[in-house]
């Protein structure tokens, strides 16, 4: 996409400049030739102001610190094992939800993203 848009404000400049040099006294030409160059750098502006659109992930994949993994993560209270299920990232912070004893806790461990 990028690459078309640079093309294209190339091509306008080229024609731009064909519009200029091929002048003969005639305004007319100048002034396309200097709409189509400002056209180019319009184009060029353009697509250089244009934010990234980057997809961020919005299903956060935990990465748990330490050799805490969660296949390892046992409930605070009752000790039963617990499944991804049962853990839930919300605002940065681990959220455990115990489907054995429904305890519902945060997690403390700190998270690498
Ligand atoms: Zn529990």
């Amino acid at each position: 996409m990028k690459a078309v848009a640079f093309t294209l404000a190339g091509l306008l400049g080229l024609l731009g400049l064909v519009f200029i040099a091929g002048n003969q006294g005639q305004i007319m030409r100048v002034v396309v030739g200097l709409v189509l160059f400002a056209a180019a750098i319009a184009l060029v502006v353009a697509v250089r102001l244009q934010p990234k659109i980057e997809q961020r992930n919005i299903v956060q994949n935990l990465h748990l610190t330490g050799d805490v993994s969660l296949e390892q993560m046992q409930c605070r209270k009752c000790g039963g094992k617990l499944s991804d299920e049962s853990v839930k990232v919300q605002g940065g912070a681990v959220f455990v939800a115990c489907p054995y004893c429904n305890a519902s806790y945060q997690l403390e461990e700190a998270v690498k993203w």
